[in-house]
């Protein structure tokens, strides 16, 4: 890819990925989502021995939500390892309820590099979403 992310916007992924609670799959993420009025908000997963944890993703976009914020301009995740730790098919639909044409999804190595760039619709195509309830 060819834009690096921001130093600042990393060392804040890694800071909130170290804050992961993921003692049964061992495999932390972190998040951070930018709202339209260019508020950041950071979110790790957290699980529980039910099994029912919660994403990074979704850690972030509540906080987000908490806070009075309803738009994404931008979601940065980042995994434990060098693959590519995109949003699950759950945190896609919770950013579809949120996002739109212009939010971008970035996901970054452990280091912080950039491994992908999304747009919404290229990770739901044909996303059931607010429009469908008539919202
Ligand atoms: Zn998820």
């Amino acid at each position: 890819m060819s834009d690096a992310v921001d130093p600042a916007i990393v060392g804040t992924l890694i800071a909130v990925r170290d804050n992961a609670y993921a003692p049964y799959s061992q495999h932390p993420v972190g998040a951070m989502v930018e709202s339209e009025s260019g508020a950041r908000f950071v979110g790790a997963n957290v699980e529980v021995a039910h099994y029912k944890g919660l994403c990074a993703e979704a850690s972030a976009i509540a906080a987000m939500v908490s806070a009075g914020e309803r738009r994404l301009r931008s979601v940065f995740v980042i995994g434990p390892g060098e693959h590519l730790c995109s949003p699950c098919g759950d945190c896609r639909q919770r950013i579809r309820e949120f996002a739109d044409a212009e939010t971008r999804i970035l996901v970054l190595d452990a280091q912080g590099g950039l491994l992908k760039r999304y747009t919404i619709d290229e990770l739901l195509p044909d996303a059931f979403g607010p429009e469908n309830l008539g919202q």
